[in-house]
């Protein structure tokens, strides 16, 4: 019956775990045996982050983007998609109906937007901290250090720069003129700025074998992310990769399972993407390691409009209905709904410490 228990020890006591040992985890089929997983991962997270469920509010303020990555609805050639910015009374309009959630973190987000200018997000984050009591992150793409220092003098805490694949070949295949080594210098900055940095992967990409996902999950370890984001593959019909099969649920939680395991302590979502497979796999994600929920609070018409993957749960979902919906999920697992900024648990020294190599040899 306890056939993976040491197993499981093994990787979580380990500086860093064996690839060998991931994969083998990564490849459990038996339902008592993915279940032990499950019960092992829950249980670090109520070691180590407690029995909150953090709210983070998003706001997707521009769908415009430059860049051609595979999987993805915005991509600079989907000529389908009607492209929007929204204004800064509108952008205010929907922090502050996000505020009367008692919710304490707006993520700004945007597709690389050529057009985004580098002051108006500066006065966007500045007012944002004299009226709020907020933590405000980014998620806006490769900048130049310069603009990255100054939103973070202007109060900005966190920046969300997913890797998708840590595997540099398979980066390249799906991020057209991109360069894998140009992202990994941005980490670097962002993190020497100080900000709390996420990063995350995409399970069930073509190319993606289970070993790619165990190297993701050292990528994870050895960055010492305060925040980690591993969602399913969900095609979009306008992107490279449309028609392709989607990303597996079990893996993927199995993924986050173990990322929760190795990485102990950093914020894990139950991701969006995780609710929009044949059925809402959030709620399964928070019983097998992860602490963190993204409420979506980008007014219509443009939360239709952002759609990095098609059918998005949250397209339909008004806030109350979150409310409702979380406040549930709460009560059934025998948690609780966490209203805080929920900043990183890592220590502040540690991080700007850190002077590893995020990839490792
Ligand atoms: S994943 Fe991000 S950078 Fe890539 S096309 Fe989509 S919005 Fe743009």
């Amino acid at each position: 019956m306890f056939k993976i228990k040491g197993l499981l020890n093994r990787v979580y006591a380990a500086r860093l775990p064996s690839i060998e040992d991931l994969e083998q985890i990564l490849s459990l089929q038996k339902d008592e045996e993915i279940e032990e997983l499950f019960a092992f991962a829950d249980k670090v997270r109520k070691d180590f982050c407690g029995d909150g469920i953090i709210l983070r509010g998003i706001i997707e303020f521009s769908n415009f983007c430059f860049r051609e990555c595979s999987y993805c609805g915005l991509n600079k050639g989907n000529h389908k998609l009607e492209r929007y910015r929204m204004d800064k009374g509108e952008l205010f309009k929907a922090i502050e109906y996000l505020a009367s959630f008692n919710i304490k973190t707006v993520v700004l987000q945007s597709g690389e937007d050529e057009r985004l200018d580098v002051l108006w997000l500066t006065d966007v984050i500045k007012g944002i901290k004299s009226r709020f009591d907020m933590a405000v992150t980014l998620s806006v793409g490769e900048r130049s250090a310069d603009d990255y220092r100054l939103w973070r003098q202007s109060g900005a805490d966190r920046y969300l720069l997913k890797i998708e694949s840590s595997d540099a070949a398979l980066y390249a295949s799906m991020h057209p003129k991109m360069d894998f080594g140009k992202r990994l210098d941005r980490l670097g900055i962002l993190r020497k700025l100080g900000y709390q940095i996420g990063s995350g992967n995409i399970i069930g990409l073509p190319g993606q074998t289970l070993k790619t996902i165990a190297r993701d999950i050292i990528f994870f370890k050895r960055g010492d992310f305060d925040m980690i984001g591993i969602g399913p593959f969900i095609p979009h019909q306008y992107s490279r990769f449309a028609g392709l099969k989607e990303g597996d649920a079990r893996i993927s939680l199995k993924a986050l399972a173990l990322t929760r395991i190795v990485t102990k302590d950093a914020h894990i979502p139950a991701t969006t993407a995780l609710g929009n497979l044949d059925k809402d796999y959030r709620r399964d994600g928070l019983k097998c390691g992860a602490n963190v929920l993204m409420l979506n609070f980008t007014p219509q018409p443009y939360r239709r409009l952002y759609e990095i993957y098609p059918h998005k749960e949250a397209v339909n979902e008004p806030a109350d209905f979150c409310n409702s919906y979380i406040d549930n999920i709460a009560k059934d697992l025998g948690r609780f709904i966490d209203y805080s900024k929920a900043d990183s648990l890592k220590g502040t020294d540690l991080r700007l410490a850190q002077e590893t190599s995020l990839v490792g040899g």
